[in-house]
């Protein structure tokens, strides 16, 4: 099977988030156990890396679908690792991969879908795969231009797995993207499996890949209900009941190699291979110091709370906020490395930053930086996750391989990877964390004081931290699943 993964991120050179961490660690894991696997992704100007093999160039093309369009195109080979890539450079006049970052362009529309007519002029003229695996909206709508499009009569028809990361995206777009390139269009306005649900004058991208892919995956158990309900479908909800034959949810891995303690040079110290309860406290308290250090915090002995996320609606920034003054009010520390887009939320953010300049005990920095994420793990307690919704998030599980104790939302791949401490069903080397329901303050207060508690009962806490080495969220488990449903 010649295994294609057609994606807009891949880690650590072009991430913005989880999406970008499971093409690597699924391609990884995928690779380790012998499959063919490649990953098609746009050459951006920053992928100019010393971690990649210097690209060599495949073929110079020229893609046209009018007499008006015609974009001079390379394709390159390189390897991340031990990765195959396949590097898509647009010679375009608009320049669409050159512009320092993956997403938040007003023309990002019409930036993937020239993406993935490049991509189909690649394996019309190239390559044919077997097999395609698309993520997310910005890659989704390849699955109707095979089913419907230009290889309908391709003697190689290659199976179209579609994974949804994150259903809040979806990429509506008018006709314009399709007009630039050339492309008659007015058939796509007619498909009511194209059409957006909300606004049937444009079209939904990701729609289009929920509508023709053969199976769809989503990151996690509970979000694959979850999308068929009003709430968390974002209007495709209707979309997705119709195909929940061909949906499933398979929780995200993480690479074990890649966020591996005992390997790490972001670290101060590294922790033991096997769980050593001392070893590992005296790991976090050298990591806690440096972190203290480096970031002017106060060298207190009290638990450290940690947030390392995106921070926007969906990550919960009300409850990010209100865990940071609770704790300090409690007498702990706290660190937020977050990144804001929204201008709201960093407004919020802002004066949260302005709120507590000079306290001792607070830290925030608004950086995307992986070697601070990395210690930020190593020496924190706890990590407060409280998203309104998560397709699967990978921070609670990174945190675990860390022994950094998770507090939650029961949402999504939260719900599914953190069992609470208290909760009787479960096993008790199944317990790894906190768990709060409901979005009231009172609820993540409550799991606060639980932590504070915890933190002071060191056999229970030993008991936690034990549990956490027992967790398997290796790729291997997850490539599995995945495998099943490519040859299904
Ligand atoms: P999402 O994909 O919604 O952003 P996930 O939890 O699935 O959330 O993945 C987040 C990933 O991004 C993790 O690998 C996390 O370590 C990383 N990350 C988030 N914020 C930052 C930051 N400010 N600096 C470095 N890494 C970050």
């Amino acid at each position: 099977m010649s295994i294609f993964q057609v994606a807009t991120e891949i880690a650590p050179i072009a991430k913005v988030g989880g999406l970008a961490d499971v093409v690597y660690g699924l391609s990884k894991e995928l690779v380790a156990t012998g499959h063919d696997v490649k990953i098609i992704l746009p050459y951006y100007d920053f992928l100019k890396t010393k971690k990649l093999c210097a690209p060599k160039v495949i073929c110079k093309s020229t893609f046209s679908c009018s007499s008006h369009t015609k974009i001079p195109v390379t394709y390159y080979d390189s390897k991340l690792e031990d990765l195959p890539l396949v590097l898509v450079k647009a010679e375009d006049k608009d320049h669409s991969f050159e512009r320092g970052s993956i997403y938040g362009q007003m023309d990002d529309s019409y930036r993937f879908l020239l993406f993935l007519y490049l991509t189909m002029h690649y394996f019309e003229t190239c390559e044919k795969p077997s097999l395609i695996h698309l993520h997310d909206w910005p890659t989704s709508f390849l699955a109707y231009l095979y089913k419907c499009d230009a290889m309908e009569n391709s003697p190689l028809d290659p199976k179209i797995i579609l994974t949804l990361h994150n259903m809040l995206h979806q990429g509506r777009t008018s006709k314009k993207p399709f007009e630039k390139l050339g492309i008659e269009c007015s058939h796509l306005f007619k498909d009511d499996k194209l059409l957006d649900q909300n606004n049937p004058t444009l079209l939904n991208l990701l729609k289009a890949g929920i509508s023709y892919a053969d199976n769809i995956t989503t990151v996690s158990p509970t979000y694959s209900k979850e999308i068929q309900t009003r709430e968390f479908g974002y209007a495709l909800d209707g979309a997705l009941t119709q195909r929940k034959e061909a949906l499933k949810g398979i929780l995200n891995g993480i690479d074990h190699n890649y966020w591996n303690p005992s390997k790490d040079n972001s670290l101060k110290k590294e922790f033991p291979t096997t769980f050593q309860f001392e070893k590992i406290m005296k790991a976090k308290k050298a990591n806690k110091e440096k972190l203290q250090t480096m970031f002017n915090l106060k060298d207190s002995k009290s638990p450290l709370f940690c947030t390392v996320s995106r921070l926007d609606t969906q990550k919960g920034p009300e409850l990010i906020e209100h865990a940071i003054t609770f704790s300090l009010d409690r007498g702990a520390q706290f660190f937020l490395l977050g990144s804001a887009s929204d201008p709201l939320v960093k407004k919020q953010f802002e004066e949260v930053k302005e709120k507590y300049k000079g306290n001792p005990n607070f830290h925030m920095t608004d950086v995307f930086d992986e070697n601070v994420a990395r210690l930020v793990y190593a020496a924190a307690d706890f990590i407060v996750i409280p998203s309104s919704f998560e397709p699967c998030g990978l921070t609670q599980m990174i945190a675990m391989r860390y022994y950094c104790i998770p507090i939650v939302r029961k949402t999504g791949g939260l719900a599914d990877s953190v069992v609470d401490i208290d909760q009787d069903s479960a096993l008790a080397v199944e317990r790894v964390g906190f768990v709060f329901e409901s979005k009231e303050k009172h609820d993540l207060e409550q799991c606060i004081e639980r932590a504070l508690a915890l933190y002071l009962d060191k056999e229970s806490y030993e008991e936690i931290l034990s549990n956490h080495a027992l967790q398997d969220f290796s790729w291997e488990r997850s490539a599995k699943a995945y495998l099943k449903v490519y040859s299904k």
